[in-house]
């Protein structure tokens, strides 16, 4: 039996007007529910220096105090505090993970400083790779600790960005979302703060930084993305205490001259933050992670295993005929190894061998040498018997003849 492949074009579609209810609108609603019972994860890294106000901010924006110690300026290297939170608002329960940095800038080495949290974000990433490679994969019950959102919190000082930011943005930009945010900003007067951003943003357009941009190809939600854009970085200002204003108690700052409103608009950016990164965006910072920073990483780590999609002539190549040729190069690479081996040992042997032969040579000729000198000493000895044997057939010669010129004096004497 031939199979001819039938793929139909985009103008053979034929749009039909249906005459009754079939049911596939509710498609959205049942994506909803399953949504709902499954819950939603979110993991978002804090990158900042220690008590720039990182977790005052966190627990600002959830509005829960996640009972967080105070970090020490005195730690030799950078760290990672990794906390993960049930959170749950109506019916619809978050799994919250907070990824901080420890120690971050109070080191002198740099490298050092965005090095882990460089290997931190590609270490989730290589989790779910290996999931993803699994044959029984489980990705039900998997949890997907992958970076959704970095908020970089820059230090408020109305100057510049410090070398560091520069350098761990630009290392991190391609492999997660970064909403950069000026820390404290409270501490800022608004004429310097809206210099102070536009230098920011000019700096990292100057150095090829990529920040997440909010989308505005969806129509919904285009218009309030876009003006948002033009808002970044966010100047946040976090606290958890309550202030009276008026006859209202808010969430702000109590100073001398008056109350900074941490959700009063005019006074900062903490409610654009919270409604971008929680209520319009927080899907499209996963879908971007998904799509475009892991996806990245899938295809370096695939390229560093020898995977392509393409063979050396151009023509598309499947991953079956990459598994093929990769077992065979592996077979060819296991048999030259093993006759490379081989032939070291068979070296090693003839090598060994003459160094024996050698050894032996030496002993039998020192062995011979030996014999000759020996045999030269019989010699001499069996000579030197001889001649003391001829001096003592001597020696009794002349005794026997001086005995027969002398007469016995004493006749009586016993002879032995
Ligand atoms: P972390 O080390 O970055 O987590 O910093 P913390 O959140 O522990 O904050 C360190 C200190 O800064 C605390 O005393 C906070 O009250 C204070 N702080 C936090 N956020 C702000 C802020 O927005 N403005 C001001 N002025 N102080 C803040």
């Amino acid at each position: 039996i031939r199979y001819v492949l039938y793929q139909p074009r985009e103008d053979d579609l034929r749009c039909l007007t249906l005459f009754g209810h079939f049911g596939f609108e509710c498609l959205p609603h049942q994506l909803v529910n399953r949504s709902i019972q499954q819950g939603f994860s979110f993991n978002i890294l804090c990158v900042g220096e220690t008590g720039i106000g990182k977790s005052t901010l966190i627990d600002t924006l959830f509005n829960t105090n996640l009972k967080d110690k105070k970090s020490s300026h005195f730690y030799s290297n950078v760290g990672l505090k990794i906390q993960t939170y049930e959170l749950q608002e109506s019916n619809v329960q978050l799994k919250l993970t907070v990824v901080k940095t420890v120690g971050y800038g109070d080191q002198i080495n740099k490298e050092a400083s965005y090095q882990p949290i460089v290997d931190y974000i590609d270490a989730q990433f290589e989790a779910y790779l290996q999931e993803e490679l699994k044959i029984r994969r489980s990705f039900l019950e998997y949890h997907d600790s992958r970076i959704h959102v970095c908020l970089y919190f820059i230090s408020p000082t109305g100057h510049s960005l410090k070398s560091l930011d520069l350098l761990t943005m630009k290392t991190i930009d391609s492999k997660v979302n970064i909403i950069p945010l000026i820390a404290k900003a409270d501490t800022i007067s608004k004429s310097d703060l809206q210099i102070f951003k536009c230098k920011i943003m000019s700096e990292l357009a100057h150095n090829g930084i990529q920040i997440y941009q909010f989308p505005a190809d969806d129509e919904t939600t285009a218009h309030v993305n876009s003006s948002m854009n033009e808002h970044l970085p966010f100047a946040v200002v976090g606290s958890m205490e309550e202030v009276k204003v008026g006859k209202r108690m808010v969430r702000g700052r109590q100073y001398p001259w008056g109350v900074l409103q941490v959700e009063n608009e005019n006074h900062c950016d903490f409610v654009k933050l919270r409604d971008m990164l929680l209520c319009t965006n927080m899907e499209d910072l996963k879908e971007q992670t998904h799509r475009q920073h892991y996806e990245r990483y899938r295809c370096y780590k695939l390229l560093k295993m020898g995977f392509t999609d393409v063979g050396p002539d151009n023509q598309p190549i499947s991953f079956q005929e990459t598994y093929e040729a990769k077992k065979q190069e592996f077979y060819d690479r296991c048999l030259r190894e093993e006759e490379e081996l081989k032939h070291r040992f068979m070296q090693r042997v003839n090598e060994k061998e003459a160094a024996f032969k050698e050894a032996e040579k030496e002993l039998q000729d020192k062995f011979e040498h030996l014999k000759r000198v020996q045999q030269e000493k019989i010699m001499k000895l069996e000579e030197e018997r001889r001649q003391l044997e001829e001096e003592i057939i001597e020696f009794y010669k002349m005794k026997a003849s001086s005995e027969t010129l002398q007469p016995p004096v004493c006749t009586n004497l016993r002879k032995d």
